[in-house]
């Protein structure tokens, strides 16, 4: 993937000089030393007119709120909770008016996540773009990385997959309560959001942690609007594999936890659907047999 490529690119050429910088680039967000109890977590994503939205399709309202949300969701992605956030926008010349929309969504997030704005720029620009800086904070017992997985260990997924582009990648729900619901029940080794699409993530887990995985076909959450975009069962687990912006949570834990699971938080289900292995085999099995896995989940370039 090109995306994967230029991400390594950069992350050569970054040198980290501070110790307390734990975790650099490479998981959903950065990993620094706060206090006796917590760790720092800082993490940026951007939201791109006709690249993420248009705007005959998107309300500001909704552009704002989801410009925050995919920040939450890595914030989750980490057992985190939402500290602070600054804004970045570039507007086209006229287009003044349209900030009034983007910051009640903004502010509707921050009242309901409970973190603040506290800063931010604001730049002429060819299109509308949002840049959102966020920093939370996490304690250290609950920090969860990508690369915690170990052989034999269940997959999770929170909630359903796939179908998004009908209407949730507008409206994505951070799983930041739920996350912490499951980390403070059972012993999760790994965990990560899903926002380029579950085929992609798991993989990007399974090479973090150095592993392969299994996955279960039959056993994936597949939502009701993957189903309305497909003609077969096959076709609609196409895109709960693939499907970007589900910003659901990927985990593992160990086999030995399985009772303790919960199968529902709140209305959430939460999806056992697969292994990780010792080789680093990426394989999909179902009904009629067992697959060689190839991610093809959405990509930025
Ligand atoms: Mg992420």
């Amino acid at each position: 993937m090109e995306e994967e490529k230029i991400i390594r690119f950069i992350r050569n050429k970054i040198h980290i000089k501070n110790a307390g910088v734990l975790m650099g680039p490479g998981d959903d967000t950065a990993v620094i030393s706060y206090d006796s109890r917590h760790y720092l977590l800082l993490t940026a994503d951007s939201i791109v007119e006709n690249v993420h939205f248009t705007r005959d399709k998107a309300t500001f309202f909704q552009v704002g709120r989801k410009a925050m949300a995919v920040n939450l969701s890595d914030i989750a992605a980490m057992g985190g909770i939402p500290l602070y956030a600054l804004v970045s926008v570039g507007l086209p010349e006229g287009s003044l008016k349209l900030v009034s929309g983007l910051m009640r969504g903004m502010e509707k997030m921050a009242g309901t996540y409970g973190f603040d704005i506290v800063g931010g720029n604001l730049s002429r620009a060819p299109f509308i773009f949002i840049d959102v800086s966020m920093a939370g904070k996490v304690e250290k017992k609950y920090l969860k990385l990508r690369s915690g997985a170990g052989a034999g260990d269940d997959i999770y997924v929170t909630g359903v997959l796939g179908g998004t582009i009908l209407g949730k990648h507008l409206d994505p729900k951070p799983r930041i309560e739920e996350g912490r619901k499951i980390l403070r029940s059972v012993p999760v080794t790994a965990m990560m959001d899903i926002s380029d699409g579950l085929s992609s993530d798991l993989e990007r887990l399974a090479v973090a942690s150095g592993r392969g995985f299994r996955i279960f076909l039959d056993s994936i959450p597949v939502s009701a609007a993957a189903r309305r975009m497909s003609s077969c069962r096959e076709e609609a687990v196409g895109h709960a594999l693939n499907d970007g912006e589900d910003y659901e949570l990927l985990f593992t834990v160990p086999g030995k936890f399985r009772d303790r699971v919960p199968e529902r938080v709140g209305r959430m289900p939460v999806t056992r659907i697969g292994e990780i292995t010792r080789d680093k085999v990426f394989e999909g099995v179902s009904g009629s047999g067992t697959f060689r896995m190839r991610p093809s989940g959405f990509s930025h370039f």
